[in-house]
């Protein structure tokens, strides 16, 4: 995401939101009777492309060159931070939602150990996302729809293209969830497949915490699509090393309110692969808070189905 950082794919992060967020939409105010909360933990897998291109990584983090200068390379490197965190969920009994930018399934489809074990992860539960870093992204994937992305030198082609990197992956599992930027524009046609739902998470640090921002709705809500089923909406608080709070202030004030959230809204909560890699302890402190509160995280993809068809 490092939305947060530069204001330009902040804007565009919000934008996007702006856009999708506010047509005639429904919500369903459903009690949660079962008394657990709804929550889901949704990981952002980077680009690393025009970030290790242009030496423009994360503030703070650095990777070996052999590593940055290599095509996939930021892939290769936290490739392991990936695999430990979907081991730390299972300890846990968590479903994670991971959302690939296409550089990560590229990868990964190079590979049939790495391609059977993502296939132990959703055979275990956990879902397969997209996620789309466009034009403006400080780490843009080089996917783009907009025609001034074509003259640049790391044009990789249209977002349908990088896209089927995820879906190909994910098969035979569908690709229901993501966190897109330049929507409506950049948004993969081939994910779009009639009578079926496509749930968005939305949000960022700015409307996270009260002190950077309007704290964004944790309300659910969804529009139908014009070829049947519905455009489905879940906020996502930030909770990553890049922000305007640290972690350390960050951590109190999501666990006050999820401990405030009503039965009719959904907590979901996102970082990065680098994140992780960083501040492990961090990340398993709140797998331990959603443990200590009696809950389980789910994936978006049954979230939707517990929430919109009970
Ligand atoms: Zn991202």
């Amino acid at each position: 995401m490092r939305s947060t950082m530069v204001g330009i794919a902040a804007l565009s992060i919000l934008t996007a939101i702006i856009m999708t967020g506010c047509r005639g939409h429904e919500s369903a105010p459903i009690d949660n009777t079962s008394g657990a909360k709804r929550t889901f933990i949704m990981i952002h897998l980077e680009a690393g492309y025009r970030s290790c291109k242009e030496n423009n990584l994360p503030p703070g983090l650095s990777i070996p060159d052999d590593f940055r200068l290599k095509d996939l390379g930021w892939q290769e490197y936290f490739w392991p931070t990936v695999i430990e965190l979907v081991q730390k969920a299972d300890e846990f009994g968590f479903k994670l939602t991971l959302a690939l930018n296409p550089q990560w399934a590229e990868y990964i489809l190079e590979d049939n150990a790495k391609v059977n074990l993502v296939k132990t992860w959703q055979e275990n539960g956990h879902e397969m996302a997209f996620h789309h870093h466009g034009f403006d992204h400080p780490d843009w994937n080089g996917y783009s729809n907009r025609p001034e992305a074509e003259n640049d030198g790391l044009y990789l082609g249209i977002v349908n293209d990088g896209y089927m990197f995820v879906e190909n992956l994910a098969s035979p599992y569908r690709v229901s969830s993501g966190t897109h930027s330049d929507l409506p524009l950049d948004f993969p046609s081939q994910m779009d497949i009639p009578n079926a739902d496509i749930i968005f998470a939305e949000g960022n640090a700015l409307d996270s915490y009260p002190q950077l921002g309007t704290v964004k709705s944790l309300k659910p809500y969804r529009e139908p699509k014009p070829n049947g089923g519905f455009r489905v909406h879940l906020t996502i608080r930030e909770y990553s090393t890049v922000m305007q709070i640290s972690l350390d202030e960050a951590t109190p004030i999501l666990k006050e309110q999820y401990k405030n959230m009503s039965g009719d809204e959904v907590f979901g909560i996102v970082w990065h692969e680098f994140d992780y890699y960083r501040s492990k302890d961090k990340y398993i402190e709140w797998f331990k808070f959603i443990q200590e509160q009696g809950d389980k995280v789910q994936t978006m993809e049954n979230i939707n189905a517990s929430y919109f068809y009970p």
